[in-house]
């Protein structure tokens, strides 16, 4: 057994309720000039951290964008050079974490961030940002947030159609560990709670919209995908997702959700050891129906064509990836990347071509 960490977890502050703790967090980090990030969807909530911090917050960001552009986050940086900022508050989706990392490794400040989504983000060290059209990533330790703040009553407002699909983004995370390299059993044992967490909450949370414990369920099991995310390299189904995203801004969320029972299968048979063992995790016949299975009956995206994805783009697609370094149990070439594709794209159950 082999098992090692280099990456520090933040503290995490975890109830029903504790957006109304922000500036006892605050306090804690002794910070004094403060940049608030929050999407769209987090208005009142970003009011009600405003309300609670009053004259600390120096400037507010109300909307952010997917992918973090460097035309929209370069002003914001220097003005919060300017202003002398101290701390990022992000409050929104993966997408408002995201501009935070961006600010916390711009700026040389710390982050405390409260998801809304389950993309995970707030327990990496992976930052990402998109430079003349191409979307960069990196990991630093300066951009894992120092505080994270997770009230389930903040995802209420989810549609369920965005719960779906962040809920089948985080499996993801949590399924690559599982067959990565580098997979250790802390890595192992988050990511087979957080599959089965969102396997069963998912399902009911379609049934019961305004359960609190399924609401509490879940940003759990987000934490434990973000968990695995951060602690082990992610293999084809990431490559393909990072590359379409890239290059044609798809819905990140919905373009997990259609590509990961894909990408199960056609990593079958160089990881059945621990596929089959998700596949128990699912009660299903194998990992990859199981998870097309959950996202139909989840109402979460199962076909790239739904999402505006061009089929014909798939030789340059194939070409970008094959021509990639990267980790995955199997071996991976242009005709492998282009039939994944073809299978997402058409969004059928996985199955072995004739
Ligand atoms: P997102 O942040 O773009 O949010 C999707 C939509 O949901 C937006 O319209 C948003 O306003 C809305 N929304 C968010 N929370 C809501 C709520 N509680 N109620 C109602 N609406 C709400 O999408 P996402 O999937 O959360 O994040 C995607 C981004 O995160 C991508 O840029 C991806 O690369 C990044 N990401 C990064 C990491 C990492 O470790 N660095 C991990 C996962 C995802």
């Amino acid at each position: 057994m082999r098992s090692e960490y280099d990456e520090r977890s933040p503290r995490t502050v975890f109830e029903t309720g504790s957006l109304a703790r922000v500036s006892e967090e605050v306090e804690r980090l002794n910070k004094k000039r403060i940049i608030l990030v929050s999407d769209e969807s987090a208005k009142n909530w970003a009011e009600q951290v405003n309300e609670q911090l009053g004259e600390l917050v120096v400037q507010h960001i109300d909307h952010v964008v997917m992918h973090v552009p460097d035309e929209f986050s370069a002003p914001i940086v220097d003005q919060s050079k300017k202003l002398g900022i101290d701390l990022v508050i992000s409050i929104g989706g993966g997408s408002a974490t995201g501009l935070g990392k961006i600010l916390a490794l711009d700026v040389g400040v710390d982050l405390l961030a409260i998801p809304t989504t389950y993309a995970g983000s707030e327990m990496t060290t992976i930052w990402g940002r998109t430079r003349n059209g191409e979307k960069l990533t990196g990991r630093n330790q300066s951009v894992m947030p120092k505080t994270v703040i997770y009230d389930p009553a903040l995802t209420y407002s989810l549609p369920l159609n965005i719960s779906a699909n962040s809920g089948m983004n985080a499996i993801a995370h949590a399924v690559e560990a599982m067959y990565a390299p580098n997979c250790s059993p802390e890595v192992e044992s988050a990511s087979l709670e957080g599959i089965e967490i969102f396997s069963k909450s998912l399902r009911t949370l379609v049934r019961d919209t305004s359960n609190n414990q399924v609401r509490s369920d879940l940003f759990r099991g987000s934490m434990l995908c973000g968990f695995a995310l951060n602690n082990a390299t992610m293999g084809i189904h990431h490559k393909i997702c990072h590359t379409l995203g890239g290059f044609y801004n798809l819905p990140h969320a919905q373009m997990h959700s259609a590509v990961l029972p894909h990408a199960v299968h056609f990593n079958q048979s160089y990881a059945s050891k621990q596929l089959d063992v998700i596949a128990s995790t699912l009660n299903a016949k194998t990992a990859a129906d199981g998870l097309w299975q959950l996202a139909s009956d989840i109402g979460s995206e199962t076909s790239l064509k739904n999402i505006g994805y061009h089929v014909e783009n798939s030789d340059h697609v194939a070409e970008f990836i094959s021509n990639a370094k990267y980790e995955n149990p199997r071996p991976f070439n242009y005709e492998g990347v282009v039939g994944l594709l073809k299978n997402a794209f058409n969004g059928d159950r996985p199955h072995d071509e004739s």
